[in-house]
C-alpha cells in the first residue's frame, strides 16, 4: 500500500545517505592520511602587473591528489578540512612551505596564501603567522593573505581584531571572490583591504553581458578611490585582459596567463622573468 512505499522510500533515502556520509568519512580518513604522508602539494599560480605584463607573484593554492579518485578539487575537500579541524594544521603547513618557497624568490615577488574562516576560530593564528614569518625570513609585506567575506560575517569582533593584527605584522589583507557576498560593499568600510579580488563570474561574463562589465569597471574606480589595489581572477580570453587594462585594474590572474603549476614550474617561470619582462601570453 501507500504506506510500505512510503516506508520503503524513506529506508532507500536512509540507505543512501549513510552510504554517503560513509564515503565522506572515507575521503576524510584519505584526507588525514594524505596529509600525514605529505601527500599534499601546493600549485603556484602567476598574478602579473596589468599595465607592464610583468610578474607581481603567485598565488598558493592546496592539491590533492587522490590514490583512486585523481585530483581532488580544493572547493570540494577544503570543506571537509575545515569540519573536522584538520585546516589548522594544513592551513600552517600551507603558510610555511609558501613562505619558505617565496623567501626563494627574487624581491618583490610575492606569495598569497587563503587563510579560511576557520582558521580565524583558532586564536593562535597571529602568532602562526609571526612565527612562520620570523622561521622563513620573508619580509612581510611580500606575504598576502586571502580572506572572503565570511571571516567578517556578522561584524565578528575577534576577527577583526585578528586582521588588523595581521595588517600590524605588515602583511597584506586582499579580499578575495570580491563581489559574490552579502555585502561586499560594507566589509569594505569595515577594513582597510590592500587589494580587491574580483571574482571570475563577473570577469568571464565581461565580454557577454555589458553589466558584468560595468560592475568590473566600477569595482576598479571604487579600489582607485580607496587607494585599494585591484586584481581580476579568472580571465581566460584576451578579449578579457583588453577591457580589463582598459578599466586600468591593477594585477590579472588566470588560465590566459598561466595554470596554477608545481613549484618546479614556477621557479622555472621566475628565472625567465628575470631576464625578461615576461610576455602576458606566455604559455605555461
Ligand atoms: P580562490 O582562492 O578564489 O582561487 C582561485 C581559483 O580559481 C583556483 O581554483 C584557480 O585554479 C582558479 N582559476 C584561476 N584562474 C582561472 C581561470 O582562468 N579559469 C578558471 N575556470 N579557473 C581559474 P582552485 O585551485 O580549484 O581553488 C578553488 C578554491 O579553493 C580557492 O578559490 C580557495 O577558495 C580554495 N582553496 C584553494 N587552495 C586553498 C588553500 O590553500 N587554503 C584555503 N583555505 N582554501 C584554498
Ligand atoms: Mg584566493
Ligand atoms: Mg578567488
Ligand atoms: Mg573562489
Amino acid at each position: 500500500g501507500a504506506k510500505g512505499a512510503g516506508r520503503n522510500r524513506h529506508h532507500c533515502f536512509t540507505l543512501a545517505m549513510e552510504a554517503e556520509i560513509q564515503t565522506r568519512r572515507a575521503l576524510e580518513q584519505d584526507l588525514r592520511a594524505a596529509f600525514a604522508a605529505d601527500g599534499l602539494e601546493i600549485y603556484y599560480q602567476p598574478v602579473l602587473l596589468a599595465a607592464s605584463g610583468r610578474l607581481a607573484g603567485f598565488e598558493a593554492l592546496l592539491r590533492w591528489r587522490h590514490p583512486e579518485r585523481g585530483f581532488i578539487s580544493p572547493t570540494e575537500f577544503v570543506p571537509m578540512a575545515e569540519e573536522t579541524g584538520l585546516i589548522d594544521p594544513i592551513g600552517e603547513w600551507i603558510l610555511r612551505t609558501a613562505c619558505a618557497e617565496a623567501a626563494s624568490w627574487p624581491a618583490p615577488l610575492r606569495v598569497a596564501v587563503n587563510l579560511s574562516p576557520v582558521q580565524f576560530r583558532n586564536r593562535g593564528l597571529v602568532d602562526t603567522v609571526r612565527r612562520v614569518l620570523a622561521e622563513t625570513g620573508l619580509a612581510p609585506d611580500r606575504l598576502e593573505l586571502e580572506i572572503t567575506e565570511t571571516v567578517l560575517l556578522a561584524e565578528n569582533a575577534a576577527n577583526l581584531a585578528a586582521l588588523h593584527q595581521l595588517r600590524a605584522l605588515g602583511t597584506r589583507i586582499a579580499m578575495d571572490d570580491f563581489g559574490t557576498g552579502y555585502s561586499s560593499l560594507g566589509y569594505l568600510r569595515s577594513f582597510p583591504f590592500d587589494r580587491i579580488k574580483i571574482d571570475r563570474s563577473f570577469v568571464s561574463e565581461m565580454e557577454t553581458h555589458p553589466e558584468a562589465a560595468a560592475i568590473v569597471r566600477a569595482i576598479v574606480d571604487l579600489g582607485a578611490s580607496l587607494g585599494i589595489l585591484t586584481t581580476a581572477e579568472g580571465i581566460e580570453t584576451d578579449g578579457q585582459f583588453q577591457r580589463l587594462r582598459a578599466a586600468g585594474c591593477d594585477e590579472v590572474q588566470g588560465f590566459l596567463f598561466g595554470r596554477p603549476m608545481p613549484v618546479g614550474r614556477a621557479r622555472w617561470l621566475i628565472g625567465e622573468a628575470a631576464v625578461e619582462t615576461v610576455p602576458v601570453r606566455r604559455a605555461v
